[in-house]
């Protein structure tokens, strides 16, 4: 009796490296048994591995979680290899009953789980899973027909209805980790590039004290203008929240309670903190259409779009990726992705539209390289972006409307601070010509020391024309479309869960 007492439990960190507002943490200390804090890096466990940036994050974080634990007396046991083998390999060694984990809502992912928690169940070991990813599980937020939402507004309505105002839990005082079980070397995991070191430019502090850090800043200088602030590229007024949100050193509803506090003693207007709270519900909304049409990270949303004639285009998907396009803000902000592992959400509309209405390159090649080269690479949000920027998605953009570059860089870069910040060939273009340099005379050029074809390309693509292109494919999808729906072929009911 007294060695079942001490056998501990196991606590398997995933998407939630954190300590506090950790509702799987919390219930594995509650137990009262020792704790054993695991992290297994599973290259294939869910069919999507990590890409570059999220494996040079991934490295700090799990760095810092360690020195976390270390601090409350624990430590953190690292494994490399399939997940299911390796929990079953502790299992046997600590003859742990019990596994808490914080559950995993994309598809594959949530599959992998269920079939984990069946094989535990085989072999006496309960599996207990909990939600401190989203503010709301999916599948909790339907209509009043119990169908899943496919538009954002009415889904954030009734999201927000099933928040619970409740205090945060904070971090365990002390977590108690039994001796034995050894830790693979994270060193030898390789996770931060060499040969080279691309990463030079990234400016991150991955880990729950990094993102309690970022929130307060983002609180104290930029919530307050965040209604129009977020739309300004050259400016630090977004959250940069993303990454840690997506690997979860911070809990969505923490930033939640965190703004309204903010709001409700008057630091800010309410409406700024809601409009900030939308941005997070679009995040929720991304997941939870994930969750429910799984098909959505392969297949359109909209099954018409299935159809589109996209073109192949290596050298035109080789000049967007190396932000040499010829338009100035699509290039910044491709540039600014691979220097930063992060870009702007008005520039990731801005070069997600020039790639697949522009260029008329599928969504799926744009989606790859988001999610090698963005720090906040997050399946959900990646996928259902590119899908509403595509036309194709849920509550999507009307396919025709097409981000006009060059008016989005004068509208949002007025003054040219972001562009001329990535594009430096640029910087002595006035800011009359730095959106639209090939329509700039000859002699500014060259007093600007800009000669197009060599300091800086000429557009790879003109606008009007792009532009007709993809209003005529989209005129065949959705002629396509209509017949579809009259004969019943492409209504989308029934392929909901293919
Ligand atoms: C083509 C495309 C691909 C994208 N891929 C990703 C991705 O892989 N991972 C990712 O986290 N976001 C993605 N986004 C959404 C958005 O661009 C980023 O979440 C945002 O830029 C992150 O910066 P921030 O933390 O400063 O945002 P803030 O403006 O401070 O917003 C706060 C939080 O709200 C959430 N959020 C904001 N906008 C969106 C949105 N449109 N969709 C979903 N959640 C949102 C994020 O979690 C963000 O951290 C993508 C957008 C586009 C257009």
């Amino acid at each position: 009796m007294v060695g079942d007492l001490v056998r501990p439990v196991i606590f398997w960190f995933r998407r939630d490296l954190r300590l506090a507002e950790n509702p799987a943490l919390t219930a594995a200390v509650a137990t009262g048994r020792p704790v054993l804090p695991v992290y297994i890096l599973d290259d294939d466990g869910d069919g999507h591995p990590h890409g570059a940036a999220s494996l040079w994050w991934l490295d700090k974080s799990l760095r810092t979680l360690d020195a976390d634990l270390r601090q409350c007396g624990g430590r953190l046991i690292l494994r490399r290899g399939n997940s299911k083998a390796e929990l079953l390999r502790l299992i046997e060694q600590t003859r742990s009953a019990h596994v808490f984990m914080n559950r995993r809502f994309e598809p594959e992912a949530f599959a992998r789980d269920a079939d984990l928690a069946h094989t535990l169940k085989a072999v006496g070991v309960e599996c207990h899973g909990f939600n401190a990813s989203l503010l709301a599980k999916p599948g909790t937020v339907l209509s009043g027909a119990g169908k899943p939402y496919r538009v954002f507004t009415p889904f954030m309505k009734a999201l927000l209805q099933t928040l619970p105002e409740r205090p945060a839990t904070p971090a365990p005082d002390t977590v108690i980790v039994p001796a034995g079980p050894d830790s693979d070397d994270i060193d030898a995991w390789a996770l931060h590039p060499s040969s080279p070191d691309w990463s030079q430019g990234f400016d991150w502090t991955p880990g729950e004290a990094g993102a309690t850090a970022v929130l307060s800043v983002f609180i104290k200088n930029a919530l307050g203008d965040y209604a129009v602030g977020r739309d300004i590229p050259g400016r630090r007024s977004t959250s940069r929240l993303s990454p840690h949100l997506h690997f979860g050193e911070i809990s969505p509803r923490s930033l939640v309670w965190a703004v309204r506090a903010s709001a409700s003693q008057g630091h800010v207007a309410p409406a700024q903190a809601d409009k900030f709270i939308a941005e997070i519900v679009w995040r929720e909304f991304s997941a939870h259409l994930l969750h429910q049409f799984p098909f959505m990270s392969e297949r359109a949303f909209r099954p018409e779009f299935d159809a589109m004639p996209w073109r192949r285009d290596p050298e035109g998907l080789t000049a967007w990726k190396s932000g040499m396009t010829g338009y100035p803000l699509v290039d910044a902000g491709m540039r600014e992705l691979w220097a930063t592992g992060w870009m702007h959400n008005r520039v990731r509309m801005v070069v997600a539209s020039f790639l697949v209405k522009h260029l008329f390159i599928d969504w799926r090649e744009g989606e790859a390289w988001f999610w090698d080269t963005l720090v906040d690479a997050d399946l959900a949000s990646n996928v259902q972006n590119w899908q509403w920027v595509a036309g194709s998605g849920a509550d999507a953009a009307p396919y025709f409307r097409i981000f006009n570059p060059v008016t989005q860089g004068e509208k949002f870069d007025p003054a040219g601070h972001y562009v001329r910040r990535w594009i430096p060939e640029l910087r002595a273009l006035p800011d009359r010509w730095l959106h639209a340099p090939w329509t700039a005379p000859g002699t500014v050029l060259s007093e600007a020391g800009v000669k197009l074809g060599y300091t800086y390309p000429r557009p790879i693509v003109d606008h009007s024309q792009a532009r007709a292109r993809a209003l005529e494919a989209l005129k065949v999808v959705s002629s396509r479309s209509r017949d579809g729906e009259q004969n019943g072929v492409f209504m989308r009911e029934g392929i909901v869960r293919p």
